[in-house]
């Protein structure tokens, strides 16, 4: 049985203040929720020492946006796992679309970065999915399946306990626009055949993989209760607790 993680995204978004006071309220109310699924909270790096302050003793994860995969050096502007693990990060999420798309990563980059962290001591969080072209050319497979090889390439069965795939595709990212209940799980039952035949049915039976992209306490049951999907990455509603908390009891209700 998969474990539901449910994580919030911060983006570019809270200040020093919105974003303790967020930490605050997630945990005062988490209550034992934490008993049935993981929560991890993504601020933006600068807050990270003081949303770990806010969250602390709740059970609620920490987690950075991204990380470089260099270690300590010459890297103006880089943050380094290192950093992250000393601040109390647990997890990090890396090839979001907004790195890929905003940012221009490439696959190759988001590889040596999943290497770096999984290295590093990290969970990743490695985010796939398809742009709206992409989606209406039938190209949806392929773009996960080219994701996924490259994201991943050199990455073994033994760390992939350490991996966490959030589909998420890119027309529905902060668009408001929601991927169906059968679209998601038609493309996570996809990335789970990935999984079987690049390593094994094991390891496909036991990575979670969350969805991602608009998932609001409305319709989160609905996506989560899907049979591939373990959970939620979740953006614009993680930003209020009062919408981020019901998308956490979804999550429990899954949960036999
Ligand atoms: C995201 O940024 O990963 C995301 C899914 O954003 P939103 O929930 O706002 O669509």
């Amino acid at each position: 049985m998969r474990r539901p993680l449910v994580a919030g995204n911060w983006k570019m978004t809270t200040t020093r203040e919105t974003g303790t006071s967020l930490g605050k309220d997630l945990a005062g109310d988490i209550g034992n929720s934490i008993e049935s699924v993981d929560v991890l909270v993504c601020p933006p790096f600068p807050y990270l020492t003081s949303v770990a302050n806010a969250i602390g003793g709740s059970g609620i994860r920490l987690g950075a946006q991204d990380a470089y995969f260099e270690s300590l050096g010459a890297f103006t502007g880089e943050v380094a796992n290192e950093m992250l693990t000393d601040v109390g990060c647990s997890y990090v999420i890396l090839g979001h679309s907004e790195r890929r798309h905003v940012m221009g990563e490439s696959d190759e980059l988001t590889n040596k970065k999943v290497v770096a962290s999984l290295a590093g001591g990290l969970k990743v969080i490695l985010c796939v999915g398809e742009l709206l072209e992409e989606r209406e050319a039938n190209q949806t497979k392929a773009v996960l399946d080219r994701q996924m090889a490259g994201g991943l390439a050199g990455i073994t069965s033994d760390q992939m306990a350490d991996v966490v795939i959030a589909y998420e595709p890119v027309w529905a990212i902060g668009t408001g626009k929601t991927a169906t209940p059968d679209q998601a799980e038609s493309a996570h039952a996809h990335l789970r055949k990935w999984l079987e035949s690049n390593y094994n049915s094991d390891i496909a039976a036991a990575t979670r993989i969350l969805y991602g992209g608009s998932v609001k306490p409305d319709n989160a049951a609905e996506l989560i209760g899907q049979a591939n999907v373990d959970g939620a990455l979740v953006g614009g509603a993680s930003l209020k607790a009062e919408l981020f908390l019901p998308i956490i009891q979804a999550a429990v209700g899954t949960v036999a």
